[in-house]
């Protein structure tokens, strides 16, 4: 938390100046300022400091309380530095926080499409400001973008791919606004438990970033002690599991990619078995050429 969200109300933006009635209704129908709201609990200056602190940290546990564990993203700094786990709040989950700190973005430019150095990859940049109501925090010339390498614009083409990355490209710029007047970029994960007490939300559902494993792993890819035997398929969503080499007591097995989608119904197959199986399936008849490559279901 910087020392920005304890402004005096003096330094709010001047196109604010007319919208504030020191009226109950006012307060309730709209979120008005952190410095206002302190003064509600009394007029005593230390009072008032402590009424902003305790209103800023509730508004933050409400926050990650609003967001799903699909929203966040974990990164793990390396164990000798301590291993430390921090949340990032992506972009969808950055919808779900704004109105709760009346974030504004205005001031947003055209996108601007820059071309890959492979052919046909592309990127789109927009630049935008944001300004947060509660604080009264501003931010200029933020940028966000989205290229057309990224995961979600697999099997689009032509304008629906030129579109969605434009798409993704603002929502971006609407994330990091978000993230960086709410402060939602490096949440320590006990935080985020906190937070979500008495929910059934757990941070074990949460995605793997960068610290947990090799990027190609956490991408889905195969790790290199993977048999030459095509994965079974997953018996509850069907998707290509994945293997995961024995640590430890636990033997090596195939896992779904999807399985934080079900948790509630688990599945795996011993790696053991199954190459044991399709060995002698092979041996009958020439098994199917994988086709599909690894992590290219949904
Ligand atoms: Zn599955």
């Amino acid at each position: 938390m910087t020392t920005d969200h304890l402004q005096t109300p003096e330094d709010r933006l001047p196109e604010d100046a007319s919208d504030h009635q020191p009226h109950q209704l006012d307060f309730i129908a709209a979120p008005t300022t952190i410095g206002e709201l302190a003064t509600l609990r009394g007029t005593a200056p230390l009072d008032v400091i402590e009424a902003r602190v305790q209103i800023v940290e509730t508004l933050r546990r409400a926050s990650i309380r609003a967001t799903h564990p699909e929203d966040w993203l974990l990164f793990k700094a390396p164990d000798e530095a301590g291993g430390q786990i921090v949340g990032y709040l992506q972009d969808a989950g950055c919808d779900r926080v704004r109105d709760l700190w009346g974030i504004e973005i205005f001031g947003i430019g055209r996108p601007e499409k820059i071309a890959g150095d492979q052919p046909g990859v592309f990127h789109y940049v927009i630049t935008g400001n944001g300004r947060c109501k509660l604080t009264k925090q501003t931010v200029e010339a933020m940028e966000g973008g989205r290229s057309s390498t990224d995961d979600f614009c697999k099997d689009r083409t032509g304008a629906d791919l030129e579109l969605s990355v434009r798409k993704a490209a603002r929502a971006n710029l609407d994330g990091n606004i978000t993230r960086e007047l709410a402060g939602l970029k490096a949440v320590p994960i006990e935080e985020i438990e906190r937070a979500w007490t008495g929910t059934a939300k757990k941070t074990a559902q949460c995605r793997h970033g960068r610290g947990f494993g090799s990027r190609s792993e956490r991408l889905g890819a195969e790790p290199a002690s993977a048999p030459d035997v095509q994965a079974p398929k997953c018996g509850v969503c069907g998707a290509l599991s994945r293997y995961r080499p024995a640590s430890g007591s636990r033997g090596a097995f195939y896992g779904c990619p999807n399985y934080q989608k079900h948790a509630d119904r688990k599945w795996t197959m011993d790696a053991a078995k199954w190459i044991e199986q399709a060995k002698k399936t092979a041996a009958a008849a020439p098994a199917e050429p994988a086709t599909r490559e690894p992590g290219a279901e949904g």
